[in-house]
């Protein structure tokens, strides 16, 4: 994890203070549209360093867009997006903001054709410009760290779902972004492996990292985030404490979507 990240936090008697109050992502009235087709309705969305926020919501209520659009893998009609003080309006500042937001996808999306430890070693070579001796020192660790090092060799084909998943957190750690956005990143394992992905995830944000994670994994969404964000139709319609969320939603949207997942 990166430095500046791990500093932003303080201890104070066990529990996690964020020293900054200042958002490190800002989504302001945020509109998008397919065609005619308007996918994301007028979304704000503050995220505080080192905070971890869980996007819920009924398929196709616009929350893979949502993240998509935090790191530009989606243009936008309408609205800002501010990244660590980078406004993602302003061309200039794309290459800056890919490398600081790291994303996971719920497909895996590594690199077929290349060994795990080339997967998590070409960006921090190309984008990054480390050396090939630091690049694989750091990808050892990651590697190390997601419980995968002894299959660095082996390809993204000869590995579980699981066992891919976590060299695909690795592989966006490795360039040390400040945000983690996570898409569905379990719904496509089999159910014995889900757990150890969970883990990792769990780790990562006990360490303090600002993580948007898209899922439905309820259980994860109680324990971890500090605030659930329900979407439906393109709407941000709640942004609760889990135990609020989950106790005492306060739109009936929101109970019927509650109602069918748990
Ligand atoms: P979710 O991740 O919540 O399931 P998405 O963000 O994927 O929802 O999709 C939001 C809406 O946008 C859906 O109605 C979906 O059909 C539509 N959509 C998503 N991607 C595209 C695309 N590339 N072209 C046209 N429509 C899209
Ligand atoms: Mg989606």
């Amino acid at each position: 994890l990166s430095a500046q990240n791990l500093s932003a936090q303080k201890l104070t008697a066990g529990k996690e203070v964020p020293v900054s109050s200042e958002p490190i992502i800002e989504i302001q009235n945020l509109n998008k549209w397919y065609g005619q087709h308007h996918v994301l309705k007028d979304v704000n969305m503050q995220v505080l360093p080192g905070q971890k926020v869980v996007v819920v919501g009924p398929s196709g209520s616009g929350k893979s867009t949502l993240i998509r659009c935090i790191n530009r893998l989606e243009e936008f009609q309408q609205g800002d997006i501010v990244v660590n003080g980078h406004r993602l309006t302003e061309a200039r500042n794309l290459p800056l903001v890919r490398r600081e937001v790291g994303m996971v996808f719920q497909s895996f999306n590594l690199f077929p054709h290349m060994s795990v430890l080339e997967n998590v070693t070409l960006a921090p070579r190309k984008l990054r410009g480390l050396s090939e001796a630091d690049a694989r020192a750091r990808a050892a660790a990651l590697l190390e760290r997601v419980g995968i090092a002894e299959q660095a060799a082996k390809f993204p084909g000869q590995l579980s779902g699981g066992q891919q998943q976590r060299v695909a957190i690795a592989r966006a750690l490795a360039m040390q972004p400040q945000v983690m956005l996570f898409d569905e990143p379990t719904s496509a394992l089999d159910p014995e492996v889900v757990g150890e992905v969970l883990d990792v995830m769990r780790g990562l944000a006990q360490e303090g990292m600002t993580m948007i994670v898209v899922t439905h994994e309820m259980g994860f969404a109680r324990e971890v985030a500090d605030r659930v964000v329900f979407m439906d139709r393109g709407e941000l319609l709640e942004d609760l404490p889990p135990a609020e969320f989950f106790g005492a939603p306060r739109l009936e949207r929101t109970q019927n979507f509650l109602s069918r997942v748990l």
